[in-house]
């Protein structure tokens, strides 16, 4: 059933009923007995009469053609398998046929006098209507494909075409063909030219589509890359040994535990036989690829189940970094598998970077890590202190405690070396809180000793300023201790308050109403914004050892330290002058009335034992 619009309703002619010819005839004959005609008269009448006739009989036959054309096409309408719709030419659809229903899965009731685009209503499409009414006015027709929704929420994709009908006030005619299944396999087919079969990972061309696409974004915004090149180190006796269906399996299984070793924005893919390759994006460090490079050999270790048999795999791997080994993805690919041989030569199970000098660096930082992670165990950890110096009585009136790493076959580490990777690891949340309890312990001891004055430092690190439990920890720390939280100053820097300021002022606040007393280290080496020192609760300002080193001979230096003097003085602060390592140095802070001083020039960061003896002698600064 069509409907049909009611401009075009209004020009069918209405059924009518014809009379047989005979009766026709016999009817006019009758009629013209009637009338009043002479011979000649009549016989023009009748061939007048007769002629109209055959011109009516003539419509007759036309007309009922045209009305078996009409079902026909409303039959060709109904059976086609495109849906059809005719609008005004503005969109508003005036008539469609069942397919269309179908397709759409609305009835025509809810379809007439809609416009067009109610079939799919998102941003993309509505700029897909606008080109095609513009295609219209400029060409009459329109094909393209598009992506609709059913009613029913089904997402389909459609071939559209459209044209226009000129010699029917512009109607469009929209004609729908469901493409969904030609999609599918195209898409399917496309799937399978990017995909390994076996695995599902990328292939090689994917890889490279990828790889591509990645150096670009990485370029742009100036991040690096890691390409991590595997290849599994036995495989070959798997494959001999237990047949080609099981190193199928094995393979499947290392693609399954390589894609979870990595984040979903990285790319695994399979090269062919037992090679893969991995892409890492927007990675800081080479650490990080070295990392995930230890993480999936380690995860490749754990025991492999094949036919009901245990089965353990290792596997070598080659690491390149973009764009410190190379800007072009070929070089790159070539880079990261001969990094792979030369892991394979080294022994296999295990991984080597690229570059020579990135790989010492990161073999160093990788062993460093491993060591300072049993240190703590192993108790390596020392605290030696620094003692702070009053500079107008020149006494000993605190003592920062500053971490020292004793590594076995190393020496002393310096915290320089040690701390910025504890902080990465997290590690640093331990050794700061066993620093914290050594401090706390050995200040009660000095106080015990005699020093009742003797205030005590402790650094904290940013990692362990955000810990949720910072400000029970360390009510903790000095209730184990005995030691009274007035004299326990704990030192912030700039930057680690100023990462969430909010949140900072709130920890702060909760420490100073433990009575715990605060200093900001490093001060001018940060944003020293003032509004903000303004709201921290603050006791004392540490101006940063970079001022303090040319202070006698520079001025640019001298004013800077000048002004942090005045400056702590108007905000009711404490000042302390870090790193003095000159007799010059003190003369300046002294002439400035700076309030304390901590550096060389009275004392080296010492053992307890020796700051014990220091004390005892009552040494001064003079
Ligand atoms: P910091 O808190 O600014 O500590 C002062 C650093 O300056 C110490 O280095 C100290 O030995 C050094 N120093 C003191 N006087 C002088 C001097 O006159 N001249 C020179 N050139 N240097 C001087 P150290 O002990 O190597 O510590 C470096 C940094 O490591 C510390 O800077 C601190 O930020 C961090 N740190 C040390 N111990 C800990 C700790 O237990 N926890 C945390 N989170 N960080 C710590
Ligand atoms: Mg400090
Ligand atoms: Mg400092």
């Amino acid at each position: 059933m069509v409907i049909l619009p009611p401009a075009i309703e209004r020009k069918t002619v209405p059924p009518k009923q014809f009379d047989s010819k005979e009766n026709r005839r016999r009817s006019i004959a009758a009629a013209l007995q009637n009338l009043d005609l002479n011979q000649d008269q009549k016989a023009r009448l009748e061939e007048a009469l007769a002629q109209d006739l055959a011109e009516l009989e003539q419509l007759g036959r036309q007309l009922s053609l045209c009305r078996r054309r009409t079902g026909l096409l409303e039959q060709v309408l109904e059976n086609i398998s495109e849906g059809i719709a005719v609008t005004d030419p503005q969109g508003c659809i005036e008539m469609v046929n069942t397919p269309f229903c179908g397709l759409t899965g609305l009835d025509r009731e809810q379809l007439q006098g809609q416009y067009i685009n109610l079939l799919n209503r998102h941003k993309e499409a509505e700029e897909n209507f606008v080109l095609i009414f513009e295609s219209l006015e400029n060409d009459g027709c329109w094909g393209g494909e598009m992506s609709h929704q059913r009613s029913d929420g089904h997402q389909f994709h459609q071939w559209i075409s459209v044209s226009r009908m000129d010699r029917d006030n512009g109607r469009l005619v929209w004609a729908l063909r469901d493409i969904s299944q030609i999609k599918s396999s195209e898409e399917q087919a496309a799937y399978l030219a990017y995909h390994d079969s076996l695995t599902g990972l990328p292939n090689r061309r994917l890889f490279n589509d990828r790889l591509e696409v990645a150096i670009a974004t990485a370029s742009r915004k100036k991040q690096r890359l890691a390409l991590l090149f595997l290849d599994l180190d036995n495989f070959k006796n798997v494959n001999d040994g237990l047949g080609h269906a099981a190193g199928d399996e094995l393979l499947q299984e290392t693609a399954r535990r390589l894609r979870g070793k990595v984040r979903d924005e990285d790319t695994v893919a399979r090269l062919g036989g037992d090679e893969f390759i991995m892409l890492l994006v927007g990675i800081q460090e080479p650490e990080y690829a070295a990392v995930v490079a230890q993480r999936i050999l380690d995860d490749l270790a754990k025991p492999f189940r094949l036919r009901g048999r245990q089965f353990y795999l290792s596997a070598s791997v080659g690491i390149t970094m973009f764009p410190d080994d190379g800007s072009k993805a070929e070089a790159l690919v070539s880079n990261a598998d001969m990094a792979m041989y030369r892991a394979k030569s080294a022994g296999r199970n295990n991984y080597k970077l690229f570059t020579p000098a990135l790989n010492e660096k990161v073999q160093r930082r990788m062993s460093l890590e491993t060591a300072l992670r049993q240190a703590i165990g192993n108790q390596e950890f020392l605290v030696h202190y620094q003692p702070k110096v009053e500079l107008a009585q020149g006494r000993v009136v605190g003592m920062e405690a500053l971490v020292r790493w004793e590594r076995p076959g190393h020496g002393l580490v310096s915290p320089g070396e040690f701390i910025p990777l504890a902080e990465d690891t997290g590690q640093i949340v331990a050794i700061g809180r066993w620093v914290l309890e050594q401090a706390c312990r050995q200040a009660k001891t000095w106080h015990d000793q005699g020093h009742h004055d003797l205030a005590i430092s402790v650094n904290l690190s940013p990692r362990q300023f955000q810990q949720k439990d910072l400000v029970p920890m360390v009510t903790e720390t000095l209730g184990a201790s005995g030691l009274d939280a007035a004299s326990l100053e704990l030192e912030v820097t700039e930057s680690m308050v100023m990462s969430s300021v909010d949140d900072a002022i709130v920890t702060l606040g909760q420490l100073t109403d433990l009575g715990v007393r605060l200093s900001m280290d490093d001060f001018g080496k940060g944003y020293s914004n003032l509004y903000y020192l303004k709201h921290f609760p603050m006791d004392t300002l540490k101006i940063d050892r970079s001022f303090v080193r040319d202070v006698a001979t520079r001025p640019d230096d001298a004013s800077i330290v000048d002004t942090i003097i005045n400056m702590s003085r108007s905000l009711g602060l404490k000042v302390i002058a870090e790193g003095v390592e000159d007799t010059d140095q003190l003369r300046f802070l002294r002439e400035r009335a700076c309030d304390q001083m901590q550096g060389f020039l009275f004392s080296r960061p010492l053992p307890s034992d020796q700051i014990s003896q220091m004390l005892a002698s009552g040494t001064r600064l003079h």
